[in-house]
């Protein structure tokens, strides 16, 4: 496994654990020459054989790779890494096989997305929230943001610039 920085082969298990209901293991590494930290996957070869089930009742198999283009489209001009969002999908994963074994919602899928990308990073998940809500009138989505803008000044001061335009 080469290191994403530097491209190095030298690395270093720092923490194992299993995930996606055991099957899959997730392992922290550190490159032994530059010191980046990065997960690395392992999985079980069989497809996943989770379904997700859209809101016109389509259905179709579950796609990691669907998630992690939405997180990223949230995520746009952001300071956030690609690791991070890699871990975030991860967690997402968790909440979707832990509570689910054979069939989800495109509806649940954007519960347990918006909840992480909520402590991600407030503007991703205002992106987010106003994708996966379809805001039905601007009131609504004023609502959302004056709620997080609320939540971000309680608990970021800092951040809160980000939202002046
Ligand atoms: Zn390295």
């Amino acid at each position: 496994m080469l290191c994403p920085a530097c491209k190095a082969n030298n690395n270093k298990v720092i923490d194992s654990r299993l995930t996606e209901g055991g099957m899959a293991i997730r392992r922290r590494r550190i490159c032994q020459s530059c010191g980046r930290r990065f997960t690395t996957k392992e999985r079980v070869e069989e497809e996943l054989r989770l379904t997700v089930v859209k809101a016109s009742a389509q259905r179709v198999p579950y796609d990691r790779d669907k998630i992690l283009s939405g997180v990223e489209r949230a995520c746009t001009k952001l300071d956030i890494t690609e690791d991070d969002l890699q871990q975030l999908v991860d967690r997402v994963e968790e909440d979707l096989f832990n509570n689910h074994d054979r069939e989800v919602t495109t509806e649940q899928i954007g519960f347990y997305v918006s909840r992480q990308l909520r402590q991600l990073h407030p503007v991703a998940y205002v992106r987010f929230m106003s994708v996966y809500r379809k805001y039905g009138t601007v009131d609504e989505f004023i609502e959302e943001i004056t709620d997080v803008r609320e939540r971000v000044a309680h608990e970021s001061p800092a951040q809160q610039s980000l939202f002046e335009a």
